[in-house]
């Protein structure tokens, strides 16, 4: 399978290349020349097997001959059998027809786990098959750098640098990352926001010098592969259903816009989704595009639900290019009126086929807070603030069959769950020393040079 660069002027890739390269030349994203359609017989003969088994059916379809299937299989075996949940993406059904599913039995407690998990090994694969060493840039708003730390603490061939937003990350998130000792690992605080974070990202990639001299790799969600991953578990979630023939929603609290872009692909690839709804906090560019059909940057906001507070949505230019009829040149007038003037408008035709496809709703802090009292009350169940920024979104739609995705752990957040039922969140054993130890962090300005400079000396 090749790939091709949203904004048409990059070299088209396999798999292995877009795994290594993350973002494309051209300063677009890269995305599979045609997508690999599953018949709904294929689809339900899913029902049977474990999620390993699934996720190895999805995933080789992206990544052809890239591994050995015995070493795909392998890898998808090592990255999952941490997970305290024997089939890693549980189902919840808390009322008939109306599930949340929960993506944080990983290592760090979010979903980021899934698919940091996996690529970690297929990086480690790739390089030591080619004798090279890389260089990891990755920005967070707080669960991805936790995710990619505890992925690569171990894996020699790799030297990761982590940007996280100064002051707009929980504690316990920080300490995930702050507290591994691995010479190969960076913590570096921005003083800026998650979008400053990821536009040291880009910048350092379209440096096509300085990303060629330290061997630059990516692992945000702009990498294809955390997409390809993610995607696997919409097919798991469908297969856990019972009643087939009832259409599924899912509601996907969304910053980055991968995750979701990770159900539009499954829903693109057959799988049988009715509506994927955005969930955002106050910072909802997606829910304004979605109503007005205008794609406009405002200041971030800081929320209860920091992973969210993101107005450059960078996967939304994955779904643009499709909207847009797969036409390169208009992803590139849409992203040069956004990096000028702020905002792009959809055609007609492509607003209408967003708004098809997808449906959006906002809840700001209170009723972030309102929601975990609210489920905790009602279900007994404690749920972190991102994951209620869905769940408050499913409240708004009483008659809907929905899979509300559970992003992360509510003791990730234990301030606000605090703060919603006066109660703290209980930290999994194998977190229990993380406030007593030790953190390695480094404050940095924002801004580019700087943080070349700073991974070059090291
Ligand atoms: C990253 C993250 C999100 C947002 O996911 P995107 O793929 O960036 O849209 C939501 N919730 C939590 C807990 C996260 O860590």
């Amino acid at each position: 399978m090749n790939y091709i660069s949203t904004r048409g002027n990059a070299k088209k890739l396999n798999f292995e290349g877009v795994l290594l390269k993350g973002l494309a030349d051209d300063g677009g994203l890269y995305i599979p020349e045609s997508t690999p359609v599953m018949s709904a017989d294929e689809i339900n003969s899913l029902s049977k097997k474990t999620y390993q088994e699934i996720a190895f059916h999805i995933i080789k379809k992206f990544t052809g001959e890239t591994f050995p299937d015995s070493v795909l299989n392998e890898m998808i075996f090592e990255s999952y059998k941490n997970f305290t949940s024997k089939s890693i993406a549980p189902l919840v059904e808390y009322e008939k027809d109306k599930y949340i599913m929960e993506l944080f039995h990983g290592p760090t407690l979010a979903f980021k786990d899934i698919a940091m998990q996996l690529i970690s090994r297929m990086l480690n694969f790739i390089l030591t098959k080619r004798n090279i060493d890389s260089t990891i840039i990755c920005a967070t708003s707080g669960d991805t750098g936790g995710a990619a730390v505890d992925a690569f603490s171990s894996n020699n061939r790799v030297k990761l640098f982590v940007l996280l937003p100064d002051g707009r990350v929980s504690d316990v998130q920080r300490r995930m990352m702050t507290t591994v000792k691995s010479k190969n690992i960076k913590i570096l605080s921005i003083d800026g926001n998650f979008d400053d974070c990821q536009n040291i990202v880009k910048n350092l990639f379209n440096d096509h010098d300085f990303s060629k001299n330290v061997n630059l790799s990516g692992v945000n969600s702009i990498n294809w592969a955390r997409i390809m991953v993610q995607c696997v578990y919409y097919f798991t979630a469908f297969s856990f259903i019972e009643d087939k023939d009832i259409p599924i929603n899912f509601i996907v609290p969304t910053g980055n816009f991968g995750d979701i872009y990770a159900g539009y692909l499954a829903k693109s690839m057959g799988l049988p989704i009715s509506k994927l709804i955005i969930a955002t906090n106050i910072n909802d560019i997606l829910k304004r595009c979605i109503d007005t059909g205008i794609y406009e940057i405002s200041d971030v906001i800081p929320s209860n639900s920091p992973s969210m507070d993101i107005q450059i949505s960078s996967n939304f230019e994955r779904l643009l290019f499709d909207l847009e009829g797969k036409d390169p040149l208009k992803v590139r007038k849409c992203m040069t009126l956004l990096s000028d003037n702020g905002k792009f408008k959809l055609s007609k035709n492509a607003h209408s086929q967003l708004k098809e496809m997808f449906d959006a709703d906002a809840l700001d802090i209170a009723e972030t807070l309102k929601t975990i009292k609210h489920v905790y009350l009602k279900y007994n169940i404690i749920i972190d603030p991102h994951t209620a920024v869905g769940f408050g979104v499913s409240l708004k739609k009483p008659n809907l069959p929905v899979v509300t995705l559970s992003t992360a752990h509510p003791a990730k957040f234990p301030e606000t769950v605090f703060e919603a039922i006066g109660k703290y969140p209980a930290l999994p054993t194998k977190h229990k020393n993380l406030h007593s130890l030790s953190e390695n962090i480094q404050c940095m300005p924002n801004n580019a040079q700087k943080i070349k400079d700073y991974i070059v000396s090291q």
